[in-house]
């Protein structure tokens, strides 16, 4: 049998993997991209931005048999490294078992799939500026250089992005449920060269973090000895890109909250006023897919705030979940029950993880200056050791297995809850804790158990 052909919106990151994965099961995919070829700009020649790849990038990677030439260019990093107002550092492994998620380069990736995509018969049309969509006869309208250009596909796949046109599309169908909303900060990229050496100028095998309550910088490696910045700013208030907007601005603002890093960015002002301010946007829909004709994947379905580092990875493990559907029933003509499988499968997923990304931004943002949280992140340890079987850090959950978002979710909500309970109890004021304290412990423990099921 004939099997479909498959157009992809966007040749970004999961847009090139679904590609990769499709041809591998004999589909016929061409795939529309906004921009121009990335791979004859010589943009990666540039300065890389890097992401951070974890469980379940690797296991779509893996999937897709190309995991091992990606393991090529990705450094691992072991845990935070966490860079105070003094000066002082800590280490704070990631995991109990040296686990570690990998600094990978976004051009370097998305450049080798596309490649790997056409090899494997993919054809990409560049320029192709998605700007409707007819839902019931999925015809796709492109503006092009050379004009309106018209495409009709059996199956179409947004893979567009958090401005997704195909979802744009979706939002006037009845019953379809959409939010999108933009947090009070924004970010920047900012650039620690290698040594004179080629070395890394901090520690390689750690993302460092330097917190300062609303605002941070955080440095990812990669490969060519330098380090990728990010300097998450709020928009507004003071300090913010609103009052630190000239040069003066910018040497003193980083010469008060961060003394260690700009001796080490010869090329902060260039990079502040060069490098544009982006928002970042949390969208959610649901569903994501129309009748047996269409999806949503990837930001499209699920933009969300970088704090957890999952965005790439949940998208990717949306590929690994369709091709999985695809493969219990690979003749299938009519997509109806995959398409209604997956989105079953996703959606709440896709909720989760947009909402422990939120959560993760307050954390970082508002509460880690307080006494109050600083003594919770206290407690929080000290019923992992204790209990290492019953409390489970949720960040290990999220970042070093394939289970699901939501029941990370519901368990990062349940432990909020039982901490709440515990910090109101004067018996856990000290550390280690009292026998009455831990009778009243295990009490709250098998409560807690009973709630994460
Ligand atoms: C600052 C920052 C840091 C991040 N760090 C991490 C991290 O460490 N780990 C992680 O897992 N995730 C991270 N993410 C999230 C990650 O970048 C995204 O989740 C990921 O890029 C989503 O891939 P995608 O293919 O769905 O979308 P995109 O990568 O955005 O690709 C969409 C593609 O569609 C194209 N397109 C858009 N509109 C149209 C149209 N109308 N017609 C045709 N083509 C169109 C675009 O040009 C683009 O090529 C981070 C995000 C940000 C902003």
């Amino acid at each position: 049998m004939k099997k479909k052909n498959i157009t992809i919106l966007g040749a970004g990151l999961v847009g090139s993997l679904l590609a990769c994965m499709l041809e591998k099961r004999g589909y016929q995919v061409q795939v529309f991209e906004r921009r121009s070829d990335m791979r004859k700009q010589k943009l990666i020649a540039g300065r890389s931005i890097n992401l951070a790849m974890s469980v379940r990038g690797w296991t779509a990677l893996e999937k897709a048999g190309i995991k091992e030439q990606f393991e090529k260019i990705a450094i691992p990093m072991h845990g935070r490294e966490i860079h105070q107002s003094n000066g002082e550092t800590n280490f704070q492994a990631y995991g109990k078992n040296n686990e570690a998620i990998y600094s990978i380069s976004r051009g370097e990736l998305n450049l080798q799939m596309m490649n790997l995509a056409e090899e494997a018969g993919t054809v990409f049309h560049f320029g192709h500026k998605c700007t409707d969509v007819n839902l019931e006869t999925n015809q796709v309208t492109f503006e092009t250089e050379n004009g309106t250009e018209y495409h009709t596909a059996d199956l179409l796949i947004g893979a567009d992005g958090a401005f997704s046109s195909l979802r744009t599309a979706m939002t006037k169908t009845d019953r379809f449920n959409y939010q999108q909303f933009y947090i009070n900060a924004g970010y920047k990229e900012l650039h620690i060269p290698p040594t004179e050496n080629g070395e890394h100028q901090i520690y390689k095998n750690a993302l460092h973090i330097w917190p300062r309550g609303k605002f941070m910088v955080i440095a990812l490696p990669n490969m060519d000895g330098s380090f990728t910045c990010t300097l998450f700013f709020p928009f507004h208030g003071t300090p913010s890109f609103d009052t630190v907007k000239t040069k003066e601005d910018v040497k003193t603002f980083f010469a008060e909250y961060f003394p260690d890093v700009i001796n080490r960015m010869p090329d902060l002002l260039e990079d502040y006023f060069d490098n544009p301010t982006a928002s970042l946007v949390t969208v959610k829909c649901d569903p994501w897919i129309y009748k047996n004709k269409s999806l949503l994947i990837g930001d499209s379905a699920h933009a969300i705030v970088p704090f957890y580092g999952q965005g790439m990875n949940a998208a990717f493990e949306d590929a690994s979940v369709l091709v999985d559907l695809i493969d219990e029933d690979p003749n299938a003509d009519d997509w109806s029950d995959i398409l209604k499988r997956y989105n079953d499968s996703r959606v709440k997923n896709g909720q989760a993880i947009a909402d422990l990304a939120i959560r993760n931004f307050y954390e970082m943002s508002d509460h880690v200056a307080k006494p109050e949280f600083l003594r919770r992140k206290k407690i929080e340890k000290e019923i992992g050791t204790l209990f290492p079987e019953k409390f489970n850090s949720v960040y290990e959950q999220v970042s070093f297995t394939n289970n699901d978002y939501a029941k990370a979710w519901k368990r990062q909500k349940a432990q909020d809850v039982l901490l709440e309970k515990i910090l109101k109890i004067e018996d856990f004021k000290e550390i280690p804790f009292s026998q009455k304290a831990l009778d009243q412990l295990e009490i709250l423990l098998d409560e807690y158990q009973k709630v994460i099921g």
